[in-house]
C-alpha cells in the first residue's frame, strides 16, 4: 500500500518561525506533488510560541483538497516539556494530533539523537542505554496527553545495537502500553537519513504492532517541505512486508482507517 498521509513534520525547523501562510503553503504544494492527502504539522513543543491555530484555519480554507492537522511533537525535554505539556492540556480541543517522543535520557540536557552524539550511548553501555530509553518511553506514556508515539526505537539512530539485540523482546511491553492507552505508533522514513540506515521502528516491531491491532501512521519527520513523504516508495515496501494493510488518519485525536477518510467529512 502506498501511504497517503505524513504525520510528522516541522515547518518551523529548529527555531521559532511563527506560522504564516507563506511558511506553510509550500508544505501543502508538496503534499499535492507527492499524492499526500493528509498532513499533520508537528513542530517541537519548545517552539509552541510559533504555532498559530488561526493561520492553520486559514490554510485549510485555502486548501480544501488536503486534510491539515494541527499537531505538536511533545517530548521529555527536562527544560521545556513541562510548559509543553501544559500548553497541550490548554489547547487539547484545538489540536488534532499529539506525537510523543523520547529525545533525552534521564539526567541529560542534550538530545540523544544529535548527529554523531554517541557518547551518551557509549558511556552507559549500549544495552543499558536501550533499557533506559525504554524506561523514558514508559514515563512518557504514563504522563499522557498523547495520540501517537514517534520514532519508537530512536535509540538505535547511531547504529549502535546491544549484543544479541531482539527488538520485539525489548519493545513488546511498550507496545502493550500503547495498546492499553489507545495510542498509535508511526512508521517513519527518517531513520534512512541517519547512521542506522533503517526505518523506525524495526520491521519486527511493526509486525508485532499489526498483530496487536495497534493503529499505524506514516511519517517523514520532514524539517523542510522538500522532505514531505520522503522515501515513501521504500516505506510502502516495508509496510507490505510487515503486513500493514491499513494506516490511520486522525482528526481531533480520533483515529480513522485512511481508506475510510473522506475529505467531504472534514
Ligand atoms: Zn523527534
Ligand atoms: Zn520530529
Amino acid at each position: 500500500m502506498f501511504p497517503s498521509s505524513d504525520y510528522h513534520t516541522h515547518p518551523q525547523g529548529h527555531n521559532v518561525h511563527p506560522y504564516t501562510i507563506d511558511l506553510l503553503q509550500p508544505w501543502i504544494e508538496q503534499c499535492r506533488a507527492k499524492g499526500i492527502r493528509s498532513i499533520a504539522f508537528t513542530d517541537h513543543d519548545r517552539y509552541i510560541a510559533g504555532v498559530d491555530f488561526s493561520v492553520i484555519d486559514h490554510l485549510r480554507d485555502l486548501n480544501p483538497d488536503v486534510q491539515i492537522l494541527a499537531g505538536i511533537e511533545l517530548d521529555n525535554d527536562p527544560a521545556t516539556s513541562t510548559d509543553g505539556l501544559h500548553w497541550v492540556e490548554q489547547n487539547w480541543e484545538r489540536l488534532d494530533f499529539v506525537l510523543g517522543s523520547v529525545h533525552y535520557f534521564s539526567g541529560e540536557t542534550e538530545m540523544l539523537d544529535r548527529a554523531a552524539e554517541t557518547a551518551q550511548i557509549e558511556s552507559r553501555g549500549v544495552s543499558r542505554a536501550f533499557d533506559q530509553y525504554v524506561q523514558e518511553l514508559e514515563k512518557l506514556i504514563a504522563r499522557g496527553h498523547l495520540d501517537c508515539l514517534a520514532h519508537l526505537d530512536l535509540v538505535k539512530i547511531h547504529g549502535l545495537l546491544p549484543r544479541d539485540y531482539d527488538p520485539t523482546k525489548l519493545f513488546r511491553p511498550i507496545l502493550e502500553l500503547v495498546r492499553a492507552g489507545g495510542l498509535a505508533i508511526e512508521a517513519s522514513t527518517a531513520g534512512w537519513r541517519k547512521a542506522i540506515g533503517e526505518q523506525y521502528p524495526h520491521a519486527s516491531i511493526l509486525q508485532m504492532a499489526v498483530e496487536l491491532g495497534i493503529p499505524i501512521t506514516t511519517a517523514s519527520d520532514a524539517h523542510s517541505y522538500v522532505q514531505v513523504a520522503a522515501d515513501y516508495e521504500r516505506l510502502a515496501g516495508v509496510l507490505d512486508a510487515a503486513g500493514v494493510t491499513e494506516t490511520v488518519t486522525f482528526q481531533r485525536h480520533r483515529p480513522k482507517p485512511a481508506s475510510l477518510t473522506n475529505l467531504e467529512d472534514l
